[in-house]
């Protein structure tokens, strides 16, 4: 793709995604050319049959495992690419075994402060006044 050498170039062609790998069409058996799209999707031009843009996981996965890929081509894996061994979540969502349920906090009780009964006060109050009252009284 060296069309730098062109004087001018008035329309910009689409960028062109390169060719990747070649496959052995699965209709005809001529070999096709595998590209990637900017998603990462494979696709394939057949001469014959033209271009299939399938997106299945289960074709992505073909292409990506059967592509005879060029030389220094590293394709990026399709977003939907099947592997053989499932990957592990990381990140676990079911509760492991033995789970502590989180316990109500305890919180203190405020209730039980003893609060002085201000009743006794008053009356003892009221009693002492009316005795010192009644002593000076009987004193005079
Ligand atoms: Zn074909």
């Amino acid at each position: 793709m060296d069309d730098n050498n062109k004087p001018e170039s008035p329309v910009k062609p689409k960028p062109k995604n390169p060719k990747l790998g070649e496959i052995d069409c699965d209709l005809c058996g001529r070999v096709s050319s595998v590209k990637q799209n900017a998603k990462n999707y494979f696709y394939v031009g057949c001469p014959s049959c033209g271009v299939d843009m399938r997106k299945g996981a289960l074709l992505q996965t073909r292409l990506y495992k059967e592509t005879q890929w060029l030389a220094g081509v590293t394709p990026n894996l399709p977003p939907n690419l099947i592997t053989d061994q499932p990957e592990k979540p990381a990140v676990t969502q079911e509760p492991a075994g033995g789970n502590p349920k989180q316990e109500p906090k305890q919180e203190p009780k405020e209730d039980q402060k003893q609060e002085p009964k201000q009743g006794s006060n008053y009356q003892g109050l009221f009693g002492l006044a009316c005795s010192v009252c009644a002593a000076i009284l009987f004193i005079r």
